[in-house]
């Protein structure tokens, strides 16, 4: 595969365009923002030569990756000629569905169609095509020029080749793949998203505060991030919806989210991007201040 083309260009889609850019693809980016399109170029200009600066790449490797990224807003000329599509597009299942339909008649029939959906099913994305064998998740980790994972999941369809292509290609990409099955979360939200869920239980029931939680699974678990202000960087809403994607697909109580997150979440306390969650941003400040509804 040479041709690679990423659709959405936003904190997700920009990151995947680097690594591929990076590794000597050619890279087809698409959104049907031009602004974001802009905004993703200049994050990737801005991140290539900060790893210039620190001397793990030459500058000589920034601009051949600049060179290998083409962007687009027009869907059918983006795409046309991919051998494999990455989507990165909203987390929004009736945009997906029509992004694969889309696809489906778009690409050439051998082109492998990958999201990187966080929570949902890559059986349902499948069923909108006609070639649900070539229908794969491909989910990368934030920030993905820096995370050494991707979840490679497959749907009920996904043939042994579009795994095994997958697979070969995340490790060109000097990622580490792990393999898992569709089921809501997949592995890594499946396990994450309970564990915030049960720290923000913690907190409600006032086990201890918010810095005493983080505290206890940054120095007790080795975590480098505590639970609320993982919560805080992923924004509560995500952690919210895919709390209700586990509740609603595995239908057990284990899985409802926590009533103060509903609280939080309701009132717009969304964490870094509203300024607010278990923790108070203020813009260029690096200081971690509790939020005043949590302070003793
Ligand atoms: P984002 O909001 O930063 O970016 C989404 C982009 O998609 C926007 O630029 C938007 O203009 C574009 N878009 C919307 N509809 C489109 C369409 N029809 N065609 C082309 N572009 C379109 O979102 P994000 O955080 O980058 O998330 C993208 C995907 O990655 C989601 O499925 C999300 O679940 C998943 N994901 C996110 C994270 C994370 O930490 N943010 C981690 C892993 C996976």
């Amino acid at each position: 595969m040479k041709n690679i083309t990423v659709i959405g260009s936003g904190t997700m889609g920009n990151g995947i365009a680097h690594v591929f850019a990076q590794h000597n693809f050619k890279v087809s980016l698409v959104d049907i923002s031009q602004d974001a399109l802009d905004r993703a170029i200049a994050t990737i200009a801005k991140n290539l030569e900060r790893m210039v600066t620190k001397g793990s790449i030459t500058s000589e490797v920034k601009e051949l990756t600049l060179q290998n990224l083409t962007t687009y807003t027009d869907l059918h000329a983006g795409a046309k000629d991919a051998e494999l599509v990455v989507e990165a597009a909203t987390e929004n299942p009736e945009i997906k569905f029509k992004l694969f339909r889309d696809l489906d008649i778009i690409c050439a029939p051998h082109t492998i169609l990958a999201s990187n959906t966080s929570s949902i099913s890559i059986t349902k994305i499948a069923a909108q095509t006609k070639r649900a064998d070539k229908v794969i998740g491909m989910h990368f980790m934030n920030p993905v020029p820096v995370m050494k994972l991707v979840e490679v999941i497959r749907g009920y369809s996904t043939s042994n080749e579009t795994t095994q292509a997958i697979m070969n290609l995340s490790i060109a990409l000097n990622k580490v793949p792990t393999e898992a099955n569709d089921y809501p979360g997949f592995v890594a939200n499946r396990i994450l998203m309970p564990m915030i869920n049960e720290a923000i239980i913690s907190l409600q029931e006032g086990v201890a505060g918010v810095s005493e939680i983080d505290t206890v699974m940054k120095l007790g678990m080795a975590h480098p991030m505590g639970p609320l202000q993982l919560a805080d960087f992923i924004g509560l809403d995500v952690c919210l919806f895919i709390m209700n994607v586990l509740y609603s697909g595995l239908g057990k109580d284990k899985y409802a989210p926590c009533p103060l997150l509903v609280n939080m979440v309701t009132a717009g306390h969304l964490g870094v991007k509203s300024g607010s969650g278990f923790y108070k941003y203020t813009a260029g400040s690096k200081e971690l201040v509790i939020a005043p509804m949590f302070a003793k």
